[in-house]
């Protein structure tokens, strides 16, 4: 029975990812992503419900569209696995807490979007971030326990306080390196971006978030410089390294800071 749930899930998060696609494909182009319905970029043929399976469709039509043959994207059937995959783990992972299995959902499947349109397009699109930052404070309304309280009204203050720390740390950021290098250091979406992070992972959280971004970020940044790749002060796209380090806080941060405070424990006494 266990397996069958697990299969649906995948099943589940295989569909749901083609929504990203979507989104990925639209939003920086600024068009709707309800209509019109999913055609081929090239010849414009309407895309048939059954060549509108997840994955399965691009295995089937070996990644070429059935009417003019041109090549699909890899990235529709590898957002699509993606998507499935993070479904399956995080449900995997908050076994005995469904809701908050289906807030880390939908939060990861938003940061697949920005993931894959700040790497190709340099812009985290307001639909997510702003939408996030609704999505954040709902979700902390109706579900405290994602802040480690039991009353909506705590749970909305560190919500609230998580927001203004993660917007506001960027917002300085971008302020201090927008002077310090005479040119535009940090878009103002990375700064929107780290408010609707706020809002789910709460002050702490997000505190953490920003080292484990910053570690992330510095060291992509040198292997990048080291290999020939970026020069110093090129600018790489950050949405991405916020995304990973967001995660890791969601899943893993509690324990890291109880374990950081261990230590300093240790030290004391
Ligand atoms: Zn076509």
């Amino acid at each position: 029975m266990h397996e069958l749930l697990d299969a649906f899930i995948f099943c589940l998060g295989a569909i749901v990812g083609s929504f990203p696609n979507v989104c990925i494909h639209r939003m920086p182009r600024e068009e709707s992503i309800v209509s019109p319905p999913s055609h081929c970029p090239r010849c414009n043929a309407p895309i048939k419900p059954y060549d509108n399976i997840p994955i399965l469709s691009y295995i089937i039509l070996a990644g070429r569209c059935r009417a003019c043959k041109a090549p699909i994207s890899i990235r529709y059937p590898a957002v699509e696995l993606l998507t499935a995959l993070c479904f399956l783990g995080l449900w995997i992972f908050y076994a005995a807490a469904i809701p908050m299995a289906v807030v880390a959902i939908m939060f990861v499947a938003s940061l697949i979007v920005v993931i894959f349109v700040d790497f190709e397009h340099q812009i985290i699109p307001d639909e997510i971030s702003l939408g996030g930052i609704g999505f954040g404070i709902a979700a902390s309304l109706v579900y405290p326990p994602l802040h480690g309280v039991h009353t909506w009204q705590a749970s909305i203050v560190r919500s609230l306080a998580g927001l203004v720390v993660g917007g506001g740390i960027f917002w300085l950021i971008r302020i201090i390196g927008t002077r310090a290098l005479k040119k535009e250091a940090m878009g103002f979406g990375d700064v929107k971006l780290m408010a609707y992070f706020g809002t789910l992972l709460g002050p702490a959280l997000i505190l953490l978030t920003t080292f484990f971004a910053s570690l992330i970020g510095s060291a992509v940044g040198l292997t990048l410089i080291a290999s020939g790749r970026a020069r110093l002060g090129s600018r790489l796209p950050f949405g991405p390294y916020l995304c990973a380090a967001a995660v890791i806080a969601l899943l893993f941060g509690n324990q890291c800071i109880s374990w950081y405070l261990g230590k300093l424990d240790m030290k004391t006494f």
